[in-house]
C-alpha cells in the first residue's frame, strides 16, 4: 500500500488550488494525470517580466509590466472583432485586446478608472501601442503575484504559461517532508541538495543554466528516478531468483535429429549461445536472458534448439512475436524441422478462431502439443499448459517487461529467453532489463555476402528502375519501401499504392505485388506468396515488412526517402536482403535537401552493417527520449531521467541498487523504508509487492 505521506501528491490535478476541471484536462494532457506528473514537467524557458517601462518607452515586440489606469472599455460591435480596453499612463495609451473575450471577467479585472498591473507582449498596430490577451492583470496592491522571471513549461495548446506555472506551484505547496532515500556521503560527494529542495529548485530556474539535465537539482531528481527503476528490477529479479527454478536438462535426442538434418552447422556465436542458454536451463535458478543478434544472424534455429531441450524434458515450450506475419514465419521455419524429430508443433494467433483454435488449446492442455508459436493470443487467459518449461520471446523491439512476465505466469517456474534483433545500447538496455544475462551472436553464418549500399537522390528514381529490369531479368527479388508519410497512415497507403501503380505500369503487373498494414491477413498472405513462391519480383510494401519477413532470394531493396526513417529502422529493414549466398543490393532513395543529422545517418548505414556500431550511433544522433519516446520500443520511458544525458547515474543507480540489495534484502532497514517510500513515488508498486510476498 502507498504511504499515506504521498496521498496528496497521488491526488488529481483537480484537487489542487485554483485548477478547475478544465485546465486539469488540459494539465492532464501535458504532465499526467497525478500531482506527481506536474512535479516531474520542469519548465523549459523563462520570461523576464522585470522590464518595466512607461508605455512611451515599452519596445514592441517585448515583455513589459506596465502600470496602467483603466480609461474606458470598448465591447465589440459583433463577435468576430475584439473586445478592447483603453488604459493609459502619464506618458501615452495603449490598448488591451481580448478576442472571444468572457466580458463579465474583464469587468472585474479592469474596473473603469481603476489601476491595474499589466504583464505581456507589446505590439505595435497601425501605429498604435497595444497588448493582446495580458499574460498577468493585478492591482497595485498585488504587484508581487508577477514574478520577475517567470519559468516556462512545455505547453499543450489552450494552456497559458500562467496557468501551468501556478498549478505547479500549488502541486509544490504539496511537497510532504520525506526521509532521504540516498547514500548521504553519496549526496555530500555530488553536492546534491535533498529532494525536496531539488523539486522546489527544478521549477525556480533563475538563469538560462538552470535548465541543463546535468545541474545538481535535475541530476539528484534523474539518480532518484534511475534508482527506483533499477532496485525495482533488482526486486523482480531477486524474487524470481529465490523462487526456485527447474533443473531442465535433456538427453539430446531431439537436438541431435534436428541438427543432423540441418543443411548447415551452427556458427561459433550460435553454439555459444546455446551453451550459456543450456547453463541456465540447467541449473536451478530461473532463466532470464537476452539473445542479441543482428537480422540474418540465426537467432531462430537458436531457439527451436533451447525449445527442443525442454521437450527432451517432458515439457512444453512457447516462442511469442510480435506480429502476426512473423508468427506465421517462424511457424513455417520450425514446423518441419520439429517434425522430422517427431515433435507436435502448433500456431495460434489472433486469426485462429472456432474449431481449429479449440484443437490447439487442447493440445497445449493435455501436452500433446510439444511447441506453440504465437502473437499475444498467447496470453489468453484460456489458454493453459499441461507443463510450460520455457518460453521464448521474440521481441524485436516490441514487448514490455509486463508482457515478458505475463507469459511466465502459464507454468511452473517457467525458463524466459528474450530475442531481440536490433542490439541495444548497454545503458538502454539496463534501464530495461537491469541485471539481465544476455547472449550475443556476433558472426553471421557463413556464405553471407556483404550488402553494398548506395545512397541516390530521389528524381533518379528512373534510372534505378531502369537497373531494376536488368536484375529482375536475372530472377532477383526485389523490396521497394514506400515512405514513411508523416501526416496519417492513410497517406502512407496512397504513396504505396500510387508506387504499386507506377512500377506495375513499367514492369507488368504480374511482376509487382503490394503489401501494407491496413491489408487483411488473408490479403498479405496472398501478395506474400505471390512475392516469395510466385511471379511476383517486386514487393512494394509499406514498413510492414520490417518486421521479421525472411525470404532467403531477395537480394534488393529500395528504400524511398530514406531520410525520414531512423537508423535502427533503416538497419532492420536492410536485414531483409543478404540473407541467402547472393550479393545484395540496399539503395536508399534521398530528399534534395538533408538535414545534418539525416546525412550522418545515411553515411552510417553505407558504411557499416555492425548493428552494435548502429545501435549506439543511434543513440548519439537521437538521444534517448527519442528511443525511449518510442511507444513500440518496448523499453521503459522516464520522467525525469535521459539516457543521452545520465547514462553514468544509470550505472550508479545499478551498482547501488545492488549493494542495497545485498545489504537490505526486505528493505527492513531505515534507508530501506525510505526506499520503499521511492518506489512508490515512482510508480514502482508492483516491485513492491515483490517484496511483500516474496
Ligand atoms: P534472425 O532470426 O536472427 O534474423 P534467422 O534465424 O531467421 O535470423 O536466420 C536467417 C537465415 O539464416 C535463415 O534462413 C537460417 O536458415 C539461416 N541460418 C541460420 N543459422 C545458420 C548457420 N549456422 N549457417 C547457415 N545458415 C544459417
Ligand atoms: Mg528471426
Amino acid at each position: 500500500m502507498r504511504p499515506e505521506a504521498l496521498f496528496p501528491l497521488f491526488a488529481p490535478l483537480s484537487s489542487l488550488k485554483g485548477v478547475g476541471p478544465r485546465n486539469a484536462a488540459l494539465l492532464e494532457k501535458a504532465a499526467g494525470p497525478h500531482v506527481t506528473d506536474l512535479l516531474w514537467l520542469f519548465p523549459r524557458d523563462l520570461i523576464d517580466r522585470g522590464d518595466k517601462p512607461t508605455v512611451a518607452a515599452a519596445l514592441p515586440g517585448k515583455i513589459a509590466t506596465l502600470t496602467l489606469e483603466v480609461v474606458y472599455h470598448e465591447p465589440p460591435p459583433d463577435r468576430r472583432r475584439p473586445y478592447r480596453v483603453v488604459c493609459r499612463d502619464a506618458t501615452d495609451t495603449i490598448t488591451l485586446i481580448f478576442f472571444h473575450a468572457n466580458k463579465d471577467y474583464i469587468a472585474r479585472q479592469l474596473p473603469e478608472g481603476e489601476k491595474r498591473i499589466v504583464s505581456g507582449k507589446v505590439e505595435l498596430y497601425s501605429g498604435r501601442k497595444q497588448m493582446s490577451h495580458p499574460d498577468h492583470i493585478v492591482p497595485p496592491e498585488r504587484a508581487d503575484e508577477i514574478p520577475d522571471v517567470e519559468p516556462i513549461y512545455p505547453l499543450t495548446a489552450g494552456l497559458t504559461a500562467k496557468t501551468v506555472h501556478k498549478a505547479a506551484m500549488a502541486a509544490l505547496e504539496r511537497l510532504p517532508a520525506l526521509p532521504e532515500w540516498l547514500d548521504p556521503a553519496y549526496v555530500a560527494q555530488n553536492g546534491w541538495p535533498e529532494w525536496d529542495r531539488a523539486v522546489r529548485n527544478a521549477h525556480a530556474p533563475s538563469g538560462p543554466g538552470a535548465f541543463s539535465p546535468l545541474v545538481p537539482d535535475r541530476a539528484r531528481l534523474a539518480f532518484d528516478e534511475l534508482l527506483a527503476n533499477q532496485l525495482a528490477l533488482a526486486l523482480v529479479r531477486a524474487r524470481a531468483r529465490k523462487r526456485a527454478g527447474r533443473v531442465i536438462k535433456g538427453d539430446g535426442h531431439l537436438r541431435q535429429k534436428v541438427l543432423d538434418s540441418l543443411p548447415y552447422r551452427l556458427t561459433n556465436s550460435q553454439t555459444q549461445a546455446l551453451s550459456e542458454i543450456a547453463g541456465d536451463m540447467g541449473s536451478n535458478g530461473r532463466m532470464l536472458r537476452l539473445l542479441q543478434g543482428d537480422v540474418g544472424s540465426g537467432k531462430t534455429v537458436v531457439a527451436l534448439m533451447a525449445m527442443l531441450e525442454a521437450v527432451e524434458c517432458g515439457g512444453q515450450a512457447a516462442l511469442m512475436a510480435p506480429t502476426e506475419i512473423l508468427a506465421r514465419q517462424h511457424f513455417e521455419t520450425i514446423q518441419p524441422l520439429a517434425e522430422a524429430a517427431g515433435l507436435k508443433i502448433a500456431v495460434l494467433t489472433g486469426r485462429d478462431k472456432g474449431k481449429a483454435r479449440a484443437a490447439v488449446l487442447e493440445g497445449l492442455a493435455a501436452g500433446t502439443i510439444h511447441i506453440v508459436v504465437g502473437t499475444h493470443a498467447l496470453f489468453q487467459a484460456d489458454v493453459a499448459f499441461d507443463d510450460l518449461m520455457l518460453a521464448i520471446i521474440d521481441e524485436q523491439h516490441r514487448f514490455g517487461v509486463h508482457q515478458r512476465l505475463m507469459l511466465t505466469e502459464k507454468g511452473k517456474a517457467v525458463d524466459v529467453l528474450v530475442m531481440t534483433a536490433t542490439p541495444i545500447p548497454r545503458t538502454l538496455m539496463m534501464s530495461a532489463y537491469g541485471d539481465l544475462d544476455s547472449s550475443r551472436l556476433t558472426e553471421k553464418p557463413p556464405g553471407r555476402q556483404p550488402i553494398k549500399t548506395v545512397v541516390i537522390a530521389g528524381p533518379r528514381r528512373g534510372e534505378v528502375i531502369e537497373g531494376l529490369k536488368r536484375q529482375i531479368a536475372a530472377g532477383a527479388k526485389v523490396y521497394w519501401v514506400c515512405p514513411l508519410v508523416e501526416e496519417s497512415e492513410v497517406s502512407d497507403l496512397a504513396a504505396a499504392e500510387e508506387r504499386h501503380a507506377e512500377l506495375s505500369s513499367i514492369l507488368g503487373e504480374e511482376t509487382v505485388a503490394l503489401v501494407h498494414g491496413r491489408m487483411k491477413g488473408s490479403e498479405k498472405d496472398a501478395a506474400m506468396t505471390r512475392f516469395v513462391d510466385g511471379p511476383a519480383n517486386v514487393l512494394v510494401a509499406t514498413t510492414v515488412i520490417e518486421v521479421g519477413v525472411n525470404v532467403p532470394a531477395a537480394t534488393v531493396m529500395v528504400i524511398e526517402h530514406a531520410e525520414r526513417f531512423g537508423l535502427a529502422q533503416l538497419h532492420q529493414l536492410r536485414g531483409r536482403i543478404g540473407r541467402g549466398d547472393q550479393a545484395s543490393t540496399c539503395i536508399l532513395l534521398r530528399a534534395d535537401f538533408l538535414t545534418e543529422t539525416a546525412r550522418e545517418r545515411l553515411k552510417t548505414l553505407a558504411e557499416t552493417e555492425d548493428g552494435f556500431v548502429i545501435a549506439e550511433k543511434d543513440l548519439e544522433l537521437r538521444g534517448a527520449g527519442e528511443i525511449l519516446g518510442t511507444k513500440q520500443s518496448g523499453l521503459p520511458e522516464f520522467k525525469i531521467a535521459d539516457i543521452a544525458y545520465h547514462g553514468e547515474l544509470m550505472k550508479a543507480a545499478y551498482d547501488d541498487s545492488r549493494l542495497i540489495l545485498e545489504r537490505d534484502p526486505e528493505l527492513k532497514s531505515e534507508r530501506g523504508k525510505a526506499l520503499r517510500v521511492l518506489l512508490y513515488l515512482f510508480e514502482r508498486d508492483a516491485a513492491i509487492a515483490n517484496l511483500q510476498s516474496g
